[in-house]
């Protein structure tokens, strides 16, 4: 991809799934990674194994931070900027979620899932183009959301909500900056093979059950996802900012009127 080598990135949540894959692909392409994770340290470690296995030059580093903690992430921001001597892509990728049905959900669970999936994507993003403003130089940010961005996601209000807010963070940063040259877009991932499914991933009869919902009938992979966010850092998207780019074999076209039932 055009315009990737020797950048500097964040990616936050880059021990398992999509975070690793993403900071796998962008070292493939010549970026220069810092890694951050929360608790698994395993996790990172083979992230830069995998980059290290690589042969290619680039630096990488791992930054331990919880990004719902507003201190932790302003820590996460000193040590990424000193070690990679600069910011150029920050991948907003940390996400989880906490299910049950809404009316008994505490509003701290409901929280907590607030805090890391929306308020610390937009304290990251707060910060990178601080430092992109200051540098006077473009930037880009790219933020995780998911197809529950515009599908509704019933037990996980909290989730939803959060990628729902993700989707206008993305727009509303894009507007605002956008004549400074910093692009602010989104990928939205379906169904994805990561441990946030374990749930399904490795069980056949309910991983069938999900598939068959999936117009592609199957499943995404965090590779597919990391070329999505490595084509809309790089400089063959440069003229793309304030979008989110649904990677997800179909889920987000209305799957039910793949056959007709509403007029006939
Ligand atoms: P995953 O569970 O493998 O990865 C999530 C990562 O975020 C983990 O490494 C976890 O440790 C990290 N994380 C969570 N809370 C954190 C915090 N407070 N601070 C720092 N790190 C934290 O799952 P994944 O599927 O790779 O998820 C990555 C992103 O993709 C998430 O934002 C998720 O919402 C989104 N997503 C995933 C799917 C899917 O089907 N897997 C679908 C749509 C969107």
């Amino acid at each position: 991809m055009l315009g990737l080598r020797g950048k500097n990135l964040l990616v936050t949540g880059g021990s398992s799934g999509i975070g690793q894959a993403i900071a796998v692909r962008f070292a493939e392409e010549g970026a220069n990674v810092a890694i951050n994770y929360r608790r698994g340290l395993k996790g990172a470690q083979a992230t830069q194994q995998q980059i290290e296995s690589q042969d290619s030059k680039v630096k990488s580093l791992l930054i331990q931070a919880d990004v719902g903690v507003e201190e932790e992430v302003i820590r996460m921001f000193d040590t990424a900027l000193a070690e990679l001597g600069g910011l150029d892509i920050l991948i907003n990728n940390a996400g989880f979620l906490i299910g049950g049905e809404s009316h008994e959900a505490s509003v701290s669970d409901f929280m907590k899932v607030i805090a890391t999936n929306l308020t610390g994507a937009f304290q990251c993003a707060q910060l990178a183009i601080k430092h992109f403003l200051a540098e006077q130089k473009p930037g880009v940010v790219i933020n995780v959301s998911s197809v529950h961005e515009v599908i509704p996601k019933p037990l996980y209000a909290g989730y939803s909500a959060s990628k729902g807010g993700m989707g206008n963070l993305t727009r509303t940063l894009a507007l605002e900056y956008a004549k400074h040259g910093i692009r602010v877009n989104g990928i939205g991932p379906g169904a994805t093979i990561t441990p946030m499914n374990d749930a399904w991933k490795d069980a056949p009869e309910k991983r069938a059950i999900v598939e068959s919902h999936i117009p592609m009938g199957r499943s995404g992979t965090s590779e597919e996802m990391a070329a999505a966010a490595a084509f809309l850092a790089s400089d063959e998207a440069s003229y793309i900012t304030g979008q989110t780019l649904y990677i997800d074999g179909g889920l987000t076209l209305y799957p039910e009127f793949a056959v007709a039932w509403s007029t006939d």
